[in-house]
């Protein structure tokens, strides 16, 4: 999608500091962390968020769900780690591109809201 941040960085339009891409998938720092790890993980194809998964493309999501330990390894996650995706108004989605926040690095808040 043209008008779109994530589309942009996958394209290479706009710089990102990549951590991981192969044929569907791109991860890359977040540029205002929350954790010493945050990394964006994200479908090259352009989904608006959770709620565009169906039965033709879902197999990215499970891709993308492999792909993940895989960083969060090669980040020295192995105390663990969380993965989050908001969606929509109340989940304060801010970019229109799905992405799984990808946080570690430290004891996290318990607090999910
Ligand atoms: P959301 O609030 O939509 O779940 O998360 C969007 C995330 O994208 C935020 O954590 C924000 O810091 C990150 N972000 C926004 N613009 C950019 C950018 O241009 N580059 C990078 N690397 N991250 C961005
Ligand atoms: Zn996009």
């Amino acid at each position: 999608m043209s008008d779109c941040l994530f589309c942009k960085i996958v394209a290479g339009d706009i710089p990102s500091s990549k951590v991981y891409e192969d044929e569907s998938v791109y991860a890359f720092r977040d540029i205002n962390p929350m954790a010493p790890v945050h990394i964006l993980v994200i479908p090259k194809l352009h989904l608006e968020s959770v709620n565009a998964v169906n039965t033709a493309n879902s197999a990215v999501l499970s891709h993308i769900f492999e792909v993940i330990p895989q960083i969060a390894k090669s980040e020295g996650l192995e105390n663990g780690y969380r993965v989050i995706t908001n969606c929509g108004e109340d989940g304060c989605q801010s970019v229109k591109h799905l992405h799984f926040h990808l946080l570690g690095g430290k004891k996290l808040s318990e607090s999910l809201d």
